[in-house]
């Protein structure tokens, strides 16, 4: 093993290319292949990481559109080793982004990354017991590959007919900057999810006129961002180093999340009465039943967090309609009942489509479909030796699980280190999988999906008792 934090250049050259060898290779560097950076410096294990991106963040890098933030409280979806103070609960792009770079400086993240660096496949060798990745810049060897790919790459754009006629812009959010403003111009926004209801006010503010056009209504919750008062107590603790009441803080934030989770769920007539009682007085019995009151019950889908749009919808600011585009104009998009929105910019806020693994991965030379793998505890894939790829749950902040998978393949590590030990894995069976939520973008791509099991997705208790490490139940060699 060579010294921590290091890698090995040119050491071996296979045909022309020198491969540098390293303990671990690290894919991607957004708040999962950050963290696991930081676990494995904490552990003392060599590592890189390999970003395709010219900076590092991920998500929190390249989604550019008007009001792009997130929606989990950020004292809680920040790093357990570094939580984040502020007098806000949720966060904009920018400030996570800075954060993430702060986290990379502090820990001396940074000069492991290789960034501009896409890993085009990785490929695990039974006699090695060794992964070789090829990049576009050079091949890399390690023993162990975490994944931080992020689960999303392409845009998901639907198909619209009378688009060739149309004499507007269509742009996805993917697309979009928040440096864009649109005056004199009629803005659609097409979605309903967290993106829509973030860029809804922002994008309002910044054009003539705004219409969230929403095939089916989402459950919206607004909140007030300000940070409680104990909030900012256990803040102020911390920054005066006492750690205790942030650590109470944030496993109270998750159980919160998770109780209200599977109080939702399990009364949806409940659930369903407090979101009508969240709009009444926000808008008209009638606006609420066509715009803000879903087929589906709370939770059964990602429910979008809002800041101002309650009042944007009050004042008029945002106009919502809920309703199937038949097709679009020369300037305006015809909707099916015949209604015409004058529309010159359309905005999709129409999601992604899912991708676990971007890039080729084979073990003996044989590519592996990961359609359906069985995926423990979100961290190992069925039939793939070292590997791991820590996850988050669907309905909480993704750290509080991706820290407690990555922190889970540490102590594989290490008990493999002591032991002398060169391969884990886990068999490749079926395994019966229903997602915790079921919205449209999981539901379209759900056969290609990882199959998770062995965690109950709630990581309050998860991460209580799901994340002990049992060596007799993994493959050792
Ligand atoms: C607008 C928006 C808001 C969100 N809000 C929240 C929220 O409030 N709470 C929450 O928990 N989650 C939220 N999410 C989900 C969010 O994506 C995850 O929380 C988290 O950022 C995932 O981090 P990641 O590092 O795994 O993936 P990403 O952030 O997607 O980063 C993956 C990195 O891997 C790199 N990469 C990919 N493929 C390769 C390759 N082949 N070679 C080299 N590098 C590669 C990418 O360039 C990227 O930098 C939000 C997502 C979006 C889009």
């Amino acid at each position: 093993m060579l010294s921590a934090g290091s890698v090995d250049h040119g050491e071996v050259h296979m045909g022309v290319t020198p491969v540098q060898d390293t303990t671990v290779v690290v894919i991607g560097a957004g708040i999962t292949g950050i963290g696991a950076a930081y676990y494995l410096r904490a552990n003392g294990f060599p590592y890189v990481v390999l970003e395709a991106n010219d900076d590092l963040g991920g998500t929190w890098y390249t989604q550019r559109w008007h009001g792009a933030r997130c929606d989990s409280d950020f004292v809680k979806y920040s790093y357990s080793f570094k939580p984040h103070s502020s007098r806000q609960c949720l966060l904009d792009r920018e400030d996570i982004h800075r954060y993430l770079r702060s986290v990379a400086e502090e820990f001396s993240i940074l000069e492991h990354i290789r960034f501009e660096t896409r890993v085009i496949s990785a490929s695990f060798d039974t006699d090695t017991q060794c992964w070789v990745v090829h990049t576009d810049r050079g091949s890399f060897r390690s023993q162990f590959l975490i994944n931080g790919n992020g689960y999303f790459s392409l845009p998901y754009v639907p198909t619209f007919s009378g688009t060739d006629s149309f004499v507007g812009e269509i742009v996805h959010t993917f697309d979009l900057d928040a440096a864009r403003r649109f005056p004199g111009q009629h803005v659609v926004l097409v979605g309903s999810g967290s993106t829509a209801i973030c860029a809804a006010p922002e994008l309002a503010r910044v054009s003539r006129s705004m219409t969230m056009l929403q095939r089916s209504p989402s459950y919206i919750y607004e909140i007030d961002n300000r940070a409680t008062v104990f909030m900012r107590l256990c803040q102020s603790l911390h920054t005066r180093g006492f750690a205790f009441p942030m650590r109470v803080l944030r496993a109270y934030l998750q159980a919160r999340d998770d109780a209200i989770f599977v109080g939702f769920r399990t009364f949806p007539r409940i659930a369903r009465w407090y979101f009508r009682k969240h709009w009444t007085g926000t808008v008209s019995p009638a606006e609420l039943k066509e715009h803000f009151s879903p087929s589906y019950s709370p939770w059964e889908q990602r429910i979008p967090v809002a800041i101002g749009f309650k009042d944007a919808v009050r004042r008029g600011a945002v106009r919502v309609k809920t309703a199937t585009i038949e097709r679009f104009s020369v300037r305006s998009i015809v909707l099916a009942g015949g209604e015409e929105l004058a529309c010159d910019v359309c905005i999709l806020a129409t999601g992604f489509q899912l991708d676990f693994v971007q890039f080729e991965l084979l073990v003996d030379g044989v590519s592996v479909d990961t359609a359906g793998i069985n995926f423990y505890k979100g961290i190992m894939m069925g039939g793939v030796p070292n590997y791991f790829q820590p996850v988050g749950v669907w309905h909480s902040a993704w750290t509080q699980r991706s820290e407690a998978s990555t922190r889970f393949a540490m102590k594989i590590m290490n008990h493999m280190a002591s032991h002398g030990l060169r391969q884990v894995s886990i068999e490749r069976k079926a395994v019966r999988y229903t997602p915790a939520i079921t919205p449209n973008y999981l539901m379209r791509d759900l056969p290609e999906l990882p199959r998770l099991y062995g965690s109950w997705e709630l990581p309050s208790v998860d991460n209580l008792f799901r994340y002990r490490f049992e060596p007799r139940k993994l493959n050792f060699a």
